[in-house]
């Protein structure tokens, strides 16, 4: 009896995989305990300003939202009753139905939880109009219990009276204050889609901008979530609708810390001076294999295989051209004009 091509591939191709699957998981071992590529990467670190931010931002983004008794604590604060009636209502078939949850996650958090400040309103007469900023200090004692970056004091027009704004990084402060800019923003709804046990990645923008990006199991890829804006599977709205100028967009979660720009740089790129190209791919691989050392060979495989969907994805990417022909408003949603127009993300 001869075999045919068919019965070849049958039973051939599932060893080579096996082969293929263990040779993956054992290199991503190796190179997670290899001296040189260890000293390399901690050189790089120590000697570039940026991969040193990197490094840093890594540490705490790469394992905060992990956190089980504040996944429990933001359940306890939402609605979640109004959020699952509200996906129930929803079109779709079952498969989507994650994508669903995380589009009502967006309205939810946008509309009725979360609220964007341009300044903090006066403590005494409540209005926002008459508020000027007049200088940005340190955090107080009671103020630097929740990781805050800065405070900024405005004055009232009106009142003559100071109101203090604290920069929160604690998610869980931000569940009572509930208000902020876009790192706020991005913060706690990172924070919502790993309670919901979703897959979730904190984006970092070199030029001053954060978002999240959610893993679909229906469309078997990384989908661009931006709370702020509500918007859903748009990487395109900063480098086209805002006209936003970017260098670096980088994505850290658990499972990895991985350069995303040419996702979202489709047009109005910045020099990537910041660092060598070799240079930080050593650094994202050095902090990724670090975090997938201790994991599952299948979780490994399974992730290995995702990296590689994503770099193919980019490399088969439509020209930009067509993106440009979205039929999204120009321009961004959250911020006030003049804040806008000093970042440069007001579309023009
Ligand atoms: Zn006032």
């Amino acid at each position: 009896m001869s075999e045919t091509n068919a019965n070849v591939y049958d039973t051939v191709a599932p060893k080579m995989l096996e082969q293929y699957k263990k040779r993956i998981i054992s290199d991503t071992h190796a190179n997670a305990h290899n001296p040189q590529l260890i000293n390399q990467a901690k050189f790089i670190i120590s000697q570039n300003g940026f991969a040193n931010e990197l490094a840093r931002n890594s540490m705490r983004l790469c394992h905060v939202y992990e956190n089980s008794d504040w996944h429990s604590k933001l359940m306890d604060t939402l609605d979640i009753e109004l959020i699952y009636a509200n996906v129930d209502k929803m079109d779709g078939k079952m498969e989507e139905y994650t994508d669903n949850l995380v589009k009502e996650l967006l309205r939810y958090f946008k509309n009725d939880f979360f609220k964007w400040t341009n300044a903090i309103p006066c403590s005494q007469c409540h209005d926002v109009d008459t508020q000027q900023l007049i200088r940005n200090e340190r955090p107080n004692h009671e103020e630097s219990k929740y990781e805050c970056s800065g405070v900024e004091v405005y004055k009232c027009r009106r009142c003559h009276i100071e109101t203090r704004f604290p920069r929160y990084n604690d998610p869980i402060k931000l569940l009572e204050t509930r208000q902020g800019r876009c790192g706020e923003w991005c913060n706690v709804f990172t924070l919502i889609l790993r309670s919901f046990g979703l897959e979730a990645r904190y984006v970092w923008n070199k030029e001053d901008h954060v978002w999240c990006e959610y893993y679909s199991q229906y469309l078997k890829r990384w989908v661009h979530v931006d709370s702020c804006e509500a918007s859903f599977d748009e990487p395109f709205i900063y480098a086209v609708n805002w006209n936003k100028k970017m260098s670096y967009c980088i994505a850290f979660n658990k499972d990895g810390v991985c350069d995303v720009s040419k996702r979202y740089i489709l047009k109005n790129a910045l020099p990537r001076d910041a660092i060598s190209e070799s240079d930080l791919w050593t650094v994202t691989a050095f902090l990724t294999t670090q975090l997938r050392d201790q994991m599952l060979g299948n979780e490994i495989y399974d992730l290995y295989n995702r990296d590689v969907r994503e770099q193919l994805e980019w490399i088969e990417k439509k020209p930009s051209s067509t993106i440009e022909n979205h039929n999204v408003p120009k321009g961004r949603q959250s911020g006030s004009a003049e804040w806008k127009s000093q970042r440069g993300e007001n579309g023009k």
